[in-house]
């Protein structure tokens, strides 16, 4: 430690490139859980990027569930801790703001609680970027508790791009109930491009209401990158868009750090991940997402 204790950061020198394993960046991934699934630490885990350069962060609610879900991460990571390609850091926090009561899948993506649901997630997304993120963070990796299946190489993959903002699109295994046949469908509709319909639909809400995206009772008409996927395209094909969800969304830090956060409060009718595209827009910064680039999300 030096001897005033002043730590000095030339945030000009901190570089950002697609080159970041050469350039030995630091990346915070930063995952929001309220259950933690097995197979989700495992992919974790085997990220190829070296796990030196890697800081992770969790917040966890204040509940019976998160107190569940805490015991097992706290164990999983004295596992991983112990061994060779432990991770830089590791920090947990408990949230302090309010969470939903049920978790069921059937509860939680009913309509009427999306406001308060998005609400109470923006808060938590907030408490844990702006209290993890360091002057040494050139990277942060929003990546949902619940994916459990990406390539190894998902980091160097998604920085390939040079984007503010990239996000990989969230599909689900299941096993068709006709066919028996295992199969692929799309999960996350958040990644979506803004539409006239979906600008009427805003224009027409008061001040504190919201639209949502994937509700048959708000037909937004919006072009959903979830149903641009090409089993034969190009994986790196890019797809500029307006909306993002928060499955696995890589963004320069230097997005946060200019302020760029999820609004818990509608902002210009959007709130959470898509309200959080719609401010690192407002900041100047390009929002890409990946159709062709899958990532699993767990079946409940
Ligand atoms: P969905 O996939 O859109 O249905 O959303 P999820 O319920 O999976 O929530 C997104 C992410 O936030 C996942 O990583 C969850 O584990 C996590 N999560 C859900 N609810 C809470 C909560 O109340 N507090 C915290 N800290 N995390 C939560
Ligand atoms: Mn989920």
């Amino acid at each position: 430690l030096p001897k005033n204790h002043i730590s000095h950061y030339d945030l000009n020198k901190l570089t950002v490139t697609p080159d970041a394993l050469v350039n030995k960046e630091e990346v915070l991934i930063l995952t929001p859980m309220s259950k933690f699934v097995p197979e989700y630490w495992a992919n974790l885990n085997k990220l190829s990027y070296d796990h030196n350069l890697i800081t992770l962060g969790f917040i966890l609610p204040r509940t019976k569930e998160g107190d569940h879900a805490l015991k097992s991460l706290e164990s999983a990571i004295k596992k991983t801790q112990s061994n060779q390609g432990k991770f830089k850091k590791i920090t947990i926090l408990r949230q302090d703001s309010n969470s939903l009561e049920s978790q069921l899948e059937k509860d939680r993506h009913a309509l009427k609680v999306q406001k308060e649901r998005r609400s109470m997630m923006a808060l938590a997304r907030n408490s844990l970027v702006f209290s993890t993120m360091s002057p040494a963070t050139s990277w942060v990796l929003w990546l949902d508790a619940d994916i459990i299946e990406s390539p190894q190489t998902l980091l160097q993959d998604l920085m390939a791009h040079d984007k503010p903002v990239i996000s990989a699109n969230v599909y689900q295994r299941y096993v068709d109930d006709k066919t028996k046949q295992e199969s692929i469908r799309p999960y996350d509709f958040n990644n979506w491009v803004e539409s006239e319909e979906g600008l009427k639909i805003a224009a027409g809400l008061k001040d504190d209401e919201i639209v949502v995206e994937g509700y048959a009772e708000m037909a937004t008409y919006r072009p959903l990158m979830a149903h641009y996927y090409d089993a034969n395209g190009d994986v790196s094909t890019e797809m500029a868009l307006d909306g993002v969800g928060g499955g696995a969304v890589l963004v320069k830090a230097d997005v946060h750090r200019d302020g760029a956060m999820f609004p818990s409060f509608p902002f210009y009718h959007l709130i959470e991940t898509e309200g959080f595209a719609k401010m690192a827009k407002r900041l100047g910064y390009d929002v890409f997402g990946l159709p062709n680039y899958l990532v699993y999300h767990f079946n409940e």
